[in-house]
């Protein structure tokens, strides 16, 4: 017992901090063996052993040879009478023990409720080793992988893009360390706040945005939020969904910063969906659309994600609409593919048969009615970085009302090395920047790096992110993912998003 509670307290905390993530497992996944089996029936040996040699005889026998033999051995009845406490004793353990008992089992949904969701390391990701560890704990993520679970969980673990992900069958596999940073919400808002990458724990469910998932996966979300709410204290209004947090830069359709990137986990906001989740309750606007930080891009799903009560026809006919994935009047690349309409991985058939992918169509303008729309791959978090001008599109169609923003950056052309800020150039001259162009879309500079300012201070666990960019002294820009903190040159300037 007494082990078990050193193990508990102790051990569980040591193993993450110092041994490799495969010994920790073994640690924890006999930690549960341990308390699931063993825990309950230690105690009880425990206590037979103590009762054992009086309880082959009964006590009142076992007692009256006792002292039958002192009485033979000569002693006196004071000394009997001292003898007699052991009797007392006897039952003030007896006593103890069961008070023991009473308070392990008071305690008991405590202990094992840790060890009721079984998590599956299999898929564990390589990245863990370079993610920080969160700060602090405030939202809980839930999304919908849009695909099948091998494609996902390959894609995921590689990446290292969500903590867990919960198959349709219910299995639960975890990618990266619940306390360190994954990267699974990208450009993100909720109340002002930005980056939530950094406050939060995304759990991936194998599945799509407009299709119910399965019982089995709601039981274990359950009981995932569940753990995970209790350690990190978190209420059930910032246990939300991807598609309320993520927002979009400007691009072709939308001139300003929107909500409505994603639609990633949008039917797990249904009230129903939040009950069957042990979710009590949920925000009831989007705070950042009516503080006028965001435009609502996407109206059909906001109604859906702040609905008190479901209006049936209504879910049913969006779930329809959004599997359409036909652009035709009033529904654009935008409307079927979100943020992934630029990406190689999303595929155009044309109406004559032709295929492009997101990639290489440039005149956007043009689609054409009935052009179907295929989102290959699974590209939860498609990274959207350094722009080009002329390759990506126009300024317009980039930066939108963002043009002239401070933290719109456009790097010259002739040397990356010179930047300005939006805020700093006329609409003239921004018209008048050549193509090649490359530019950034809602960035923070900090910098340069020194000894005395380490990055870590300039950007905290952002610095190793894919969308954060470094340009060296040589002009050279350099994705955050592709440095490591000893090879980052003295004097690079920093790009993040704040
Ligand atoms: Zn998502």
């Amino acid at each position: 017992m007494v082990i078990s509670l050193i193990y508990t307290n102790t051990v569980r905390q040591l193993s993450y901090e110092f041994l490799n993530h495969e010994t920790h497992e073994t640690v924890r996944q006999l930690g549960y063996v341990f308390f699931d089996h063993s825990f309950f029936s230690c105690l009880f040996m425990l206590f037979m052993v103590k009762i054992q040699p009086k309880s082959t005889l009964s006590t009142q026998s076992y007692l009256h040879r006792f002292f039958a033999q002192r009485r033979a051995a000569g002693l006196s009845p004071n000394k009997m009478a001292r003898f007699c406490n052991l009797r007392f004793l006897f039952i003030r353990r007896t006593a103890l023990l069961a008070a023991l008992f009473a308070a392990l089992f008071c305690c008991a949904p405590q202990v094992f409720a840790q060890s009721r969701v079984r998590v599956d390391s299999k898929h564990w990701s390589p990245k863990n080793r370079q993610r920080p560890v969160r700060k602090s704990t405030q939202y809980i993520i839930l999304h919908t992988t849009e695909g099948g679970a091998r494609g996902a969980l390959e894609k995921l673990s590689r990446n290292g893009e969500c903590h867990y992900v919960v198959d349709t069958d219910g299995k639960i596999y975890s990618i990266i360390d619940k306390r360190r940073v994954a990267y699974h919400v990208g450009l993100s808002m909720w109340k002002g706040r930005t980056g939530l990458d950094a406050f939060s724990i995304g759990i991936e469910i194998v599945g799509y945005h407009n299709k119910p998932i399965t019982s089995s996966q709601f039981q274990s979300v359950r009981s995932l939020l569940f753990e995970l709410k209790r350690t990190y204290r978190i209420p059930d209004d910032n246990v939300l969904t991807h598609s309320m947090v993520a927002y979009g830069n400007p691009n072709r359709w939308q001139k300003k910063r929107h909500r409505g990137r994603k639609r990633c986990g949008m039917l797990l906001a249904l009230p129903e969906s939040r009950a069957k989740l042990g979710l009590r309750s949920k925000p009831s606007f989007d705070p950042d659309v009516r503080a006028g930080r965001l435009v609502d891009a996407d109206p059909e799903l906001s109604r859906m994600l702040y609905m008190k009560a479901p209006v049936v026809s209504d879910v049913a006919l969006m779930a329809q609409r959004s599997d359409s994935n036909v652009i035709g009047p009033g529904r654009t690349a935008w409307d079927i593919a979100r943020d992934l309409y630029r990406s190689k991985e999303t595929v155009y058939i044309f109406p004559d048969g032709t295929r492009r992918t997101g990639a290489e169509i440039t005149n956007w303008k043009a689609m054409q009615s009935g052009t179907r729309v295929e989102i290959g791959g699974i590209t939860e978090n498609a990274t959207e970085g350094i722009l080009t001008i002329g390759v990506d599109g126009t300024v317009q169609d980039l930066a939108g009302d963002e043009m002239t923003a401070h933290s719109t950056i456009y790097f010259s052309s002739k040397n990356t090395a010179q930047y300005r800020h939006g805020s700093s150039l006329t609409l003239a001259e921004i018209d008048g920047l050549p193509k090649g162009t490359k530019m950034l879309v809602g960035y923070s500079i900090g910098g340069p790096v020194s000894s005395r300012l380490p990055v870590f201070n300039i950007c905290s666990v952002k610095w190793n992110r894919p969308d954060t960019f470094y340009l060296d002294p040589c002009g050279k820009l350099i994705s955050g993912d592709q440095v490591n903190e000893k090879n980052i040159k003295a004097g690079s300037m920093v790009f993040y998003r704040p």
